[in-house]
């Protein structure tokens, strides 16, 4: 039986605390705040969207950055796992569309009091507003840990500090200082799921639209695709496709995307449903004709781009324009001018390398009774649950294996 520290009370904290108690280990979990799982509250909404209960093939493809490093851990921890865990502690689920997972009775607060439950009857320790300061290691090996109350010997110590999202949370980093001490090698930290800004976007704040393709190239090369809503903001663009896509885009420096505001219908279909709302009214103004087919606000932001006067009457519009207009619809050019920053980001991008994390245990290659689980390593999903199984997934291997 050893003597276990988890640092930070997260999902990933809450899930290796229950799985390290299980296996019998003596098990204490540390956090910074007054109270556990400040983050877990907000998400979804506050109704936690805990997972998602796609297939495991399914699952891997929403997750953007290293999938491959978590196939152990997710069979060994899967969504489904999760779901049967939090169903024998009294916190049953219900499934929305897409596959995400919800308690039931739709309060994040109801899944963190499920936690605090199942630790007391395993007698894990909690200290709240006890911020771990360091990790003691010698000759590659974990002694303990200090606190502003003093050293805690230890045989094995699980790092779940979470990343730099959302640092009201509690969320600061941390853990990347105490792995850089040890010589591990950090892979740099960017804001993810957030909004794009975008000086191409004008005053088409809140206007959302329910199906467009964004694509990114590099040459004729299609680098990134993916089709859903998007949301204006007065920035730039956001919306679930969007905040999906920025964890791609971040990452690689993307300075542009485009957008297919029709997806269902090729370049010609669209030339033709132009012609066709043009001839329908042909001394209507072409905004007038327009606005049977899409958004007002919208049309108007289209033709200033292809400069033609909203005014302008609709048999006076060439061939020439017309088809610029659907290549525009088709294909429209946005740049990317920034992003939204951590305070705004659900997840942090890059991390702690997991080339130096052993897939199977979470344990660091350099220090073996070192763990590091959640998203304090260099793992991230696109939104729909899949965030929160990879703290449930690696959290649990975590405990489970020291
Ligand atoms: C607004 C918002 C909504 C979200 N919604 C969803 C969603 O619905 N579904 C989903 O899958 N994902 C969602 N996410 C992402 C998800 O919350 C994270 O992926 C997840 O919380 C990561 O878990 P973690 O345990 O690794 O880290 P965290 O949740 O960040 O927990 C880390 C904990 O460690 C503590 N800590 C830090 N340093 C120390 C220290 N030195 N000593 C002691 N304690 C310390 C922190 O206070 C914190 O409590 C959302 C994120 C945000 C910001």
């Amino acid at each position: 039986m050893a003597n276990v520290q988890i640092i930070g009370g997260g999902p990933a904290g809450l899930m290796a605390a229950y799985s390290a108690s299980l296996a019998g280990h003596t098990v204490t979990l540390f956090e910074k705040n007054t109270q556990l799982g400040k983050k877990l509250q907000l998400t979804g909404h506050g109704r936690c969207n805990i997972t998602n209960a796609c297939t495991k093939e399914e699952f891997f493809t929403h997750i953007v950055h290293n999938a491959r490093f978590l196939y152990s851990s997710f069979a060994q921890f899967s969504n489904q796992d999760l779901l049967a865990f939090l169903k024998a502690n009294g916190c049953p689920t219900i499934q929305e569309e897409n596959g995400r997972v919800f308690p039931s009775t739709n309060s994040a607060v109801d899944v963190i009091l499920c936690f605090i439950e199942v630790l007391k009857k395993q007698n894990v320790t909690i200290k709240t507003n006890e911020p771990c300061l360091s990790i003691q290691v010698e000759n590659q090996k974990v002694k303990g840990i200090t606190t502003p109350n003093g050293f805690y010997p230890s045989d094995g110590v699980i790092v779940t500090t979470g990343g730099m999202s959302f640092p009201t949370t509690g969320s600061t980093g941390d853990g990347y200082q105490f792995a850089k001490d040890f010589g591990l090698t950090i892979q740099p930290c960017l804001p993810g799921l957030v909004s794009i800004h975008s000086k191409d976007v004008i005053d088409l704040a809140g206007l959302s639209l329910e199906k467009v393709q964004i694509q990114v190239k590099q040459g004729k090369k299609v680098l990134y695709k993916e089709t859903g809503p998007i949301l204006f903001t007065h920035q730039g663009l956001s919306g679930p496709t969007i905040l999906n896509a920025s964890n791609f885009l971040i990452k690689k420096d993307c300075k542009s995307l485009q957008i297919d505001f029709v997806p269902s219908k090729s370049l010609e279909e669209c030339n033709q449903l132009l012609l066709k709302a043009l001839q329908k009214h042909p001394n209507k103004t072409v905004q007038h004709s327009l606005e049977d087919l899409l958004p007002k606000r919208f049309v108007q932001y289209l033709l200033v781009r292809v400069a033609i006067d909203a005014k302008q009457k609709c048999n006076t519009i060439t061939k020439e324009k017309r088809l610029e207009l659907c290549q525009l619809l088709k294909a429209c050019p946005f740049s990317i001018d920034g992003y939204g920053d951590f305070h705004e980001a659900m997840v942090t991008v890059g991390g702690i390398s997991v080339k130096e994390i052993d897939p199977k245990t979470m344990a660091s290659k350099k220090i073996p009774n070192l763990k590091f689980a959640g998203e304090v390593l260099d793992l991230d999903g696109q939104t729909g649950g899949y965030n929160l199984q990879i703290a449930w997934s690696t959290g649990y291997v975590a405990g489970a294996t020291i």
